[in-house]
């Protein structure tokens, strides 16, 4: 996540060798996500997932990308039900039957982070959540679709918010995606709504976060006393998914794969 703000002159494009790099950083980031995912049941904190990511990324000799980011306490921001993202890792955060529970992970190896985020379903959930959780990973690909050379921002953006909307859910608005590489967070925002055709161009060798963050109710988040964790301010659920992706020649590829 980023906050708002464009400077399109700053985008930093990868050649093929630093995208090759992307990959590695990336393996690294979806592996410690997928074992996190493979950790959340009922009864467990949101602090052990933390140290699931933690281990996992020291173990293959990289660095959360999160962890004293900002003095982010925690490995990954881990968010459960109404919280959008940057929730803090806590022992006291257990995991109930029909929560859902995002978890955000990113990885720092040999100059460059991934960043991924998936949400996972604690137990059985209800429908709307069913529903909520299938559509945010459909408006991630919807807005991959659009990350090819000569498409804009905007595309991305308008693919992201008019499936959201289609299906009667709304796209958070005060945080966007973004450029990925040398810094966890580079130019360009890439945010989830956007008007076709307007906004930075797309290029080869830029590396992008795209992450869908869709709320079942109104758009609206505020940010708790924790300055940290984002909640919507309806208290409806909200889901996030996001990949690190190239776009190349060849069309958008996702760098952050196990
Ligand atoms: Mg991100
Ligand atoms: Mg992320």
């Amino acid at each position: 996540m980023a906050a708002m703000g464009d400077n399109v002159d700053m985008i930093k494009l990868k050649n093929n060798e630093q995208i090759v790099k992307m990959r590695d950083s990336g393996r690294i980031t979806a592996e410690a996500l997928l074992a996190a995912g493979e950790a959340v049941r009922e009864g467990v904190s949101t602090l052990e997932l933390d140290a699931i990511v933690r281990r996992y990324i020291e173990k293959q000799g990289a660095t959360p990308s999160f962890l004293g980011y900002g003095g982010f306490p925690g490995s990954a921001c881990i968010s459960v039900n109404e919280e959008v993202i940057h929730g803090i890792p806590s022992d006291k955060k257990i995991l109930r039957e029909g929560d859902i529970v995002k978890i955000d992970v990113g990885a720092y190896y040999k100059g460059f982070h991934g960043d991924s985020a998936r949400t996972f379903a604690v137990g059985k959930i209800g429908k709307e959540a069913e529903k909520l959780i299938k559509v945010t990973k459909e408006c991630f690909y919807k807005g991959m679709e659009m990350a090819l050379p000569g498409k804009r921002i905007g595309d991305i953006g308008a693919a992201i918010g008019s499936h959201a909307a289609e299906n009667g859910f709304s796209v958070v608005k005060t945080f966007v995606g973004h450029g990925v590489g040398h810094e966890l967070h580079e130019e360009p925002e890439v945010p989830n709504y956007g008007v076709p055709g307007r906004g930075a161009r797309l290029c080869e060798g830029m590396t992008i976060a795209i992450e869908p963050m869709v709320n079942a109710g109104g758009f609206t988040v505020r940010v708790l006393d924790n300055k940290w964790t984002v909640v919507t301010t309806d208290g409806k659920l909200s889901a996030h998914y996001e990949n690190t992706v190239a776009i190349t020649a060849n069309g958008p590829s996702i760098l952050t794969q196990a």
